[in-house]
C-alpha cells in the first residue's frame, strides 16, 4: 500500500505532512504547494530562447505585457532581451523561481 501510493505523494512545503501530489494546498496546514499549478522554469526558459522575440514566454507566465515583445519583434530587440531572460530563467534557483512564478 505504502509503495503504490509513494509516487503520488509529496511532503507539504510548509509542515512536511505527506499529501497528494495533485493537492494545490495542504489539508493540514493550508499551505500552498507551488509544485501544483506553478510554471516550469525550463519550459519558460526554452520558450524565451526559441520564441522569445514574440513574447511567448511572457504569455506562458500569464504576463499579458508580452504583447510588447510581439509589437517590437521586427526590431529584433525583444529576441535579444528574451534570449538573456531565458538564460536567467534556466539558471535561477527553484526557490527564486517558485517565489516569483510558483502557484
Ligand atoms: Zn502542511
Amino acid at each position: 500500500m505504502q509503495t503504490t501510493l509513494a509516487g503520488n505523494m509529496v511532503h507539504c512545503r510548509e509542515c512536511g505532512t505527506q499529501i497528494a501530489r495533485s493537492a494545490p494546498t495542504c489539508p493540514k496546514c493550508g499551505g500552498r504547494q507551488s509544485a501544483a499549478g506553478g510554471k516550469s522554469k525550463v519550459v519558460a526558459g526554452i520558450l524565451a530562447i526559441l520564441l522569445g522575440g514574440l513574447g511567448i514566454h511572457r504569455f506562458y507566465l500569464g504576463q499579458g505585457w508580452g504583447i510588447f515583445y510581439l509589437l517590437f519583434c521586427w526590431t529584433f530587440v525583444p529576441s535579444i532581451i528574451a534570449f538573456f531572460e531565458g538564460i536567467v530563467f534556466l539558471l535561477s534557483s527553484d526557490d527564486n523561481w517558485n517565489a516569483k512564478y510558483g502557484g
